[in-house]
């Protein structure tokens, strides 16, 4: 295996944030990735004496831009985002663009849904890591997807597709720990699903013991998540007894009944 010349180190904020890191191993240079809250970031760079070289924005919710002005004030360092996300983005990027960070390389994505401004960043197993990253901030949860607060199903619907396309082997960094939560919906959806049996369990013991579930892959999310399952013919079959149909008439229409079931869900 190739040496990793790169590390993601994940800080926890707020309630179930996570605040994706990358290091640059030789040099302790590091970008840091939807900083919600700058004292998190602050204290950890202090501790562990790195450097911060660049901010990526994946949108614009609070808990993802809120500590970027705290952060640029102590280092005055590039923000690359959406020029939509906020006014604190020094660097407009656009779908389909590849930016370069502390040397790395990475695919701007284009994944709206969750918000109209969502981007994600891929960064290529040619960089010298062992598998490829994505950072997909609130479109792909482990087990879920993130809610519709601007775009229409069928724009997160082609946000899902387009990270399904990645390769497998692909770690996915989402911005939040919901998987057992989401867990408990995938499993009254897709119950005779046994891949998603296991890896609840999995979950559930990493959790009491106090560890993340992510990142996760691409591989496993497609064995059980059923955002990225709406073909599933159980997944079919239960939404349709739900919504007391006979049959759905599409991939689109399973995945607009999954994700409004999902927000009404209640998990315990
Ligand atoms: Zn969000």
């Amino acid at each position: 295996m190739t040496q990793a010349t790169y590390m993601v180190h994940a800080l926890p904020a707020f309630y179930d944030n996570y605040i994706w890191v990358i290091e640059r191993c030789s040099d302790g240079h590091v970008v840091v990735i939807d900083p919600g809250d700058a004292t998190v970031v602050l204290d950890w760079l202090a501790e562990h004496s790195f450097t911060l070289k660049a901010i990526l924005i994946t949108h614009k919710h609070a808990d993802h831009i809120g500590g970027i002005a705290k952060l640029t004030q102590f280092t005055p360092v590039p923000v690359h985002g959406n020029l939509t996300s906020s006014h604190l983005i020094t660097h407009g990027i656009s779908v389909g663009d590849e930016i370069e960070v502390i040397g790395l390389k990475m695919q701007v994505l284009d994944l709206k849904g969750h918000t109209l401004d969502h981007i994600g960043f891929f960064a290529t197993a040619e960089n010298n890591i062992p598998e490829p990253w994505l950072f997909c901030g609130d479109t792909l949860f482990s087990a879920g997807c993130g809610r519709l607060f601007e775009g229409s199903p069928s724009q997160m619907l082609t946000a899902l597709d387009k990270i399904a396309e990645l390769p497998r082997q692909t770690q996915i960094y989402p911005a939040h720990e919901y998987t057992c939560a989401n867990i408990q919906f995938a499993l009254h959806v897709n119950p005779g699903n046994a891949e998603l049996h296991n890896y609840a369990s999995v979950c559930h013991q990493q959790r009491a013991k106090g560890l993340r579930t992510l990142p996760t892959t691409l591989a496993m999310e497609l064995a059980v998540n059923p955002f990225l399952r709406c073909q599933d013919q159980e997944i079919i079959s239960i939404v349709c007894q739900h919504l007391n149909k006979t049959d759905a008439n599409s991939r689109l229409s399973v995945f607009t009944s999954l994700r409004a079931w999902k927000d009404v869900f209640k998990t315990n």
